[in-house]
């Protein structure tokens, strides 16, 4: 069949439900590819939804869309083998009518979303794998291949919203394949415990939601994180660390996961839980640098399969829904002035994406996927050994005075890393983080 589209979007993950949602209400006639079997069947994340950008899509989603808990608490925990050292921060102003960050279950949220996006009028697609982008003979992107028959759909654009490891776009020469130490491999298991376990575990009422996330030795000396977030009525509990560290080391992603899970300060929080998943997903983490072409001639690229993914923060989905419905903006905006969609128009996608906080925040930590993946075992060895045994030091009172403490700590930190290495890791932590 020819059927013929204003714009082809291809995933009906985050970034692809943003973009076609907004070219649907704005009257567009869009179809949506999804190879999954429904809309997020193949979707993994932690996950902490932010309510800010979603909002600005679908301004009633609180009506209707599974929220698990709205996060009323925020941990950080650095752990060596036997101890964390934490900073928590828990504040009732996030109590608030329009909570900011809620927890939520990505296969039953994307499914909500999908039913947005359809009832907006877009055509949703599923168990249909985009396989091929058509060109014409001059180049230019008009529509895709699928996987059913060897179909051919036409459409004025392509919104490429496939995922980190979006095949389409890698295949097509128009970015590519994400190197091993631009992806980090996590996987994630979600423990069932009632609801009032988790309230009193945590101490909790009713959609109130804590966020854990640890770093330190539990990686191993990979770049990686591990994070445990309270939904309803079960936790979702995970690791990452860069896949070419993986490659170059004897650790498999699930033996830290086991490890972690019984670790002295998470193992109480799990007991008497039952497991019910196991999935397993890339994270794009290469960061700034990372980020490949964005537009050419009939198509754009959106969310994760740009690398758009603030690691630091842990932020992914935010930027797949702004990143899609900026793509979508410069699609309408094209189409109201008559402008046909080459690479010189959609030129403006980019640099709408460079006036959001999107680029602002990709460009500000630029330098960090390099600094933490050349440095890992200084950031999760070295560092959270040295502060759990200062911490341990300073607490354990045994008649031996504070100023020997204080001098005994000092001395571990500069036996282990040197003065020079001291400030060293200073003045690139700093120049990172500016
Ligand atoms: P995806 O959500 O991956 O969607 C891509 C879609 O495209 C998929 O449905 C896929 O099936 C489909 N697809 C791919 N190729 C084709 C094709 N050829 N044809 C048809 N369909 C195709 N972000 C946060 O904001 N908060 C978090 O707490 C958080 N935690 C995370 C925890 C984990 C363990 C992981 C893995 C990620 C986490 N993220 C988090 C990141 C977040 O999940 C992603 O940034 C976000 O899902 C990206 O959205 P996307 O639409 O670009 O890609």
């Amino acid at each position: 069949s020819f059927e013929t589209f204003d714009a082809i979007v291809v995933g009906a993950g985050m970034s692809g439900n943003a973009c076609a949602f907004t070219l649907a209400k704005r009257g567009l006639k869009v179809l949506q590819l999804e190879r999954g079997e429904t809309a997020g069947s193949k979707n993994v994340q932690g996950a902490i939804l932010y309510a800010d950008m979603l909002e600005q899509l679908v301004p009633d989603f609180r009506d209707d869309a599974p929220l698990e808990r709205h996060v009323l608490e925020q941990r950080l925990w650095i752990m060596d083998g036997a101890s964390h050292v934490g900073m928590h921060y828990r504040s009732d102003n996030f109590n608030e009518e329009k909570p900011n960050r809620y927890t939520i279950i990505r296969t039953q949220f994307d499914r909500w979303f999908s039913r947005r996006v359809q009832e907006a009028g877009v055509t949703l697609l599923c168990e249909t794998t985009a396989t091929e982008l058509i060109r014409d003979l001059y180049g230019r992107v008009v529509g895709v291949r699928t996987d059913r028959a060897g179909d051919v759909v036409l459409a004025d654009v392509v919104v490429l919203a496939e995922g980190v490891n979006g095949l389409l776009g890698s295949r097509a020469g128009l970015r590519p394949i994400p190197r091993p130490e631009q992806v980090a491999l996590a996987v994630k298991e979600m423990h069932f415990l009632p609801s009032e376990t988790i309230d009193t575990r945590f101490t909790l009422r009713e959609d109130e939601g804590v966020v854990i996330e640890a770093i330190g030795t539990i990686s191993k000396g990979m770049t990686g994180m591990a994070f445990l977030y309270t939904n309803k009525e079960s936790l979702s509990v995970g690791l990452g660390c860069l896949v070419s560290d993986y490659r170059d080391g004897a650790e498999t992603p699930y033996s830290l996961l086991d490890a972690f899970k019984k670790h002295p300060s998470i193992a109480p929080l799990l007991a008497g839980s039952e497991v019910k998943e196991y999935t397993a997903h890339l994270i794009p983490e290469g960061g700034y640098k990372a980020i490949p072409q964005l537009y050419g001639d009939g198509w754009l690229v959106v969310g994760d399969a740009a690398q758009f993914n603030n690691a630091l923060h842990r932020e992914g989905s935010n930027l797949a829904m702004t990143t899609g419905r900026l793509a979508a903006e410069t699609i309408i905006q094209l189409k109201a002035q008559c402008l046909p969609p080459t690479a010189a128009n959609l030129a403006l996608y980019r640099e709408m994406v460079e006036d959001s906080f999107v680029m602002e925040d990709m460009k500000k930590y630029k330098d960090m996927p390099a600094l933490l993946h050349t440095h890992s075992k200084t950031f999760f060895l070295t560092y959270p050994e040295l502060m759990s045994r200062a911490a341990q030091n300073f607490l354990r009172i045994n008649g031996v005075p504070k100023r020997e403490k204080e001098r005994a700590t000092l001395h571990s930190f500069v036996r282990r890393r040197s003065w020079p290495g001291l400030i060293g890791d200073a003045v690139r932590v700093a120049q990172a983080w500016r």
